[in-house]
């Protein structure tokens, strides 16, 4: 005999996904920081004139307070939205950024159950919505995630011997490499390995402008693009999509 145990609670998350669910209803996948990504029922929110209808949208940002089921579908009662992200929904290469990112930081939570995750989601996103440039948000994002798959880029000193004289990039080395270490790896502009280095350690939420040069910013995405295929495992095929995008 055994007691399925539902209780009343109130999270704050994000829908990741959703699936239509019967007539009228959705399944949701919520990303919360306090109970990881949970399957919700939203139902009758399809009908326009249900109360759950804004929070039951795609990528919809808020409060959900759910009869949680541990291991099982919880059930929406009702929520609050904090966030629309309006202007990301309404650019398509915003738009593309989120999709990307939310489904990057998914992959990356499910590796690690890192908790920090979702601050660092949520941060990301609001800042994309205040019009700061997606692409520099997102490499931001993305470095700081390879500390939560074991993978971080040692961009302090040389990743191979500790010399603080740093002089490239080495994809291979995982991080930058002095004179003494290179190997053959191309030389890279010491004015991306500084920005490589202020990318890994920058608050998002402190972030108000963005003035980095357009090479710059292409160049870190570059690296990050080939190091994240090559030593996540995580499938980043939609990343194809953000390369060439130029804001
Ligand atoms: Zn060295």
């Amino acid at each position: 005999m055994f007691f399925l145990i539902m209780k009343v609670v109130s999270v704050e998350g994000i829908v990741i996904k959703c699936t239509p669910f019967k007539e009228s209803s959705k399944i949701l996948n919520v990303f919360t920081p306090e109970y990881g990504i949970i399957g919700v029922v939203s139902k009758g929110c399809k009908s326009i004139k249900s109360p759950n209808r804004l929070i039951s949208e795609n990528f919809a940002y808020g409060t959900f307070n759910l009869s949680y089921k541990e291991n099982g579908l919880s059930t929406l009662i009702n929520g609050d939205v904090k966030n629309y992200f309006i202007n990301i929904k309404s650019n398509i290469v915003r738009y593309s950024y989120m999709s990307y990112l939310i489904k990057f930081v998914s992959e990356v939570y499910k590796e690690s159950n890192e908790s920090n995750l979702f601050d660092l989601l949520v941060n990301g996103l609001s800042k994309i919505e205040d019009g700061l440039n997606p692409k520099v948000i997102c490499n931001i994002i993305e470095l700081k995630c390879l500390e939560y798959l074991g993978i971080g880029l040692n961009v302090d000193r040389c990743a191979v011997c500790g010399n603080e004289k740093i002089t490239t990039f080495s994809e291979s080395k995982g991080g930058f490499v002095c004179c003494d270490c290179v190997e053959g790896e191309c030389s890279v502009n010491l004015k991306v390995l500084k920005m490589l280095r202020m990318y890994k350690y920058i608050d998002i939420n402190k972030i108000s402008k963005i003035d980095i040069s357009t090479d710059v910013i292409f160049e870190i995405d570059k690296i990050l693009e080939s190091y994240i295929s090559e030593y996540s495992g995580i499938n980043i095929k939609a990343r194809n999509f953000l390369k060439n995008i130029t804001s």
